[in-house]
């Protein structure tokens, strides 16, 4: 008995052409992803791959693969070869590691891809049951609701068997769509937002506005481990993070601007160097958090006056989530214990007691008028700097600033 882990991908099947690039892609993603479980060795044939554990423990490995983009699920598969006989003796050591001394209900599914098979798919059926009914004594058929479903795939190369497949994220595969800029905040949303569009085939980039003094080192750190928690599903597991110190743009809004278009003009700021950065590294679209409603900035009006400034696509992955829908999914990818870590955003630093849900273009472009700004784009973007985060890398930030302190940083852009 061989087992092996057979791989299903999903929604590229949509996509004909494109399917061995798309294939070939998360392969490669795969294989990156378990490079370190060095007895593996893999195999692809057509639709389907297979991973070889080759006595590796299946467990550590299950768990990675649920979080590589287009697989759209997977088994734990025992092969043996395409005979009869040892189809039932496979499938009978299979049910009783299954059943483990508790009666259970089961049905049998048989996928007869190898048309030579000397039985049909139902016969192949009834043979095993046959066998399996005579050698485990308290079995019961159940074809509606069974317990569990002992399946069968004979192929050429041999019959695979199995009891249970797990459920992979679905999408596309990582990096097949393009690049995007993730606008990244240490809140719950963005990151979640991140992850969709990795989920969805983008490779992102992230930028975060810092405001030091207003926000420490600890806000830019929980970004950072934000980040590495959602480095694993991207396709080369790791992601670049653009940190824009923002503090006299910031300043200068506050000094000048009426206090209740302080925010729209901030965000504008935001967005314009977002786009500007964003086409620096050849990203076409911004990615972020925003959900509709949520607050002064994110009215459909808001939203219309911010991002009148850029002339890339904004996407908002959860414009229309529920907070709870979205606090689900942070859970359910780890990042929630981070967001909610109390540590200030520059968002956050100097909030105006009333600002305007429906700031009008010609007032904000007026208000915006009173400060020079782009000089103080161009030292924001002249002073960003740009590290790359990598899988179970645990970046230190401090440590990192301090060793720039004492260095000439070269150019970014
Ligand atoms: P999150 O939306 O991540 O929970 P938040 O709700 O505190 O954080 P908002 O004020 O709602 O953030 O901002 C909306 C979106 O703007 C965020 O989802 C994020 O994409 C972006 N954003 C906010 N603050 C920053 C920042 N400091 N740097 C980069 N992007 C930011
Ligand atoms: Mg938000």
């Amino acid at each position: 008995m061989e087992d092996h882990i057979l791989i299903r991908y999903g929604e590229l099947s949509l996509k004909k052409s494109n399917r061995k690039q798309f294939t070939m892609r998360i392969e490669n993603h795969i294989k990156r992803a378990l490079k370190d479980f060095k007895a593996l060795t893999f195999e692809a044939r057509g639709m389907r791959f297979y991973i070889i554990l080759n006595n590796e423990d299946s467990l550590p490995i299950v768990e990675i693969l649920k979080k590589i983009p287009g697989i759209y699920s997977f088994s734990i598969v025992s092969r043996c070869q395409s005979n009869l006989e040892d189809i039932c003796k496979l499938a009978h050591q299979l049910v009783l590691e299954q059943i483990k001394d508790k009666v259970q209900t089961f049905k049998i599914e048989t996928h007869r891809a190898d048309k030579n098979f000397p039985l049909t798919s139902l016969e192949i059926t009834k043979e095993v049951g046959r066998y399996l009914f005579k050698t485990i004594p308290g079995l019961i058929a159940d074809v509606h609701h069974p317990d569990f479903t002992l399946s069968l795939d004979v192929r050429v190369e041999g019959t695979f068997i199995y009891t249970k497949t797990y459920l992979g994220l679905g999408g596309f595969p990582a990096g097949s769509i393009g690049k995007t800029m993730l606008m990244i905040s240490g809140g719950i949303d963005s990151v979640v937002a991140g992850y969709m569009a990795i989920k969805k085939g983008m490779t992102i980039e992230a930028i975060h506005f810092s405001s030091p003094p207003y926000t420490s080192d600890m806000a830019v750190q929980k970004v950072i481990d934000l980040l590495e928690t959602i480095c694993p599903y991207t396709e080369y597991l790791n992601i670049n993070l653009y940190i824009v110190p923002f503090t006299p743009l910031q300043k200068a809004i506050y000094d000048n601007v009426r206090d209740d278009y302080v925010i729209t003009i901030m965000r504008r700021m935001m967005y314009r160097i977002s786009n500007i950065i964003a086409k620096k590294i050849n990203a076409l679209a911004i990615i972020n958090g925003e959900n509709i409603g949520q607050v002064a900035s994110q009215t459909l009006e808001s939203m219309a006056t911010i991002e009148e400034v850029v002339d890339i696509p904004v996407i908002r992955p959860l414009a229309t989530y529920d907070k709870q829908e979205i606090v689900n999914i942070a859970t359910k990818i780890n990042t929630y214990p981070i967001s909610i870590l109390p540590y200030e955003d520059c968002c956050t630093v100097f909030v105006p007691k009333h600002p305007q849900i429906k700031p009008k273009l010609s007032s904000t472009i007026q208000e915006e008028n009173k400060i020079a700004y782009l000089p103080l784009i161009d030292e924001a973007i002249n002073n960003t700097q740009r590290i790359t985060l990598k899988n179970k890398q645990h970046f230190n930030y401090l440590e990192y600033s301090i060793n720039m302190l004492n260095k000439n940083t070269s150019e970014l852009f």
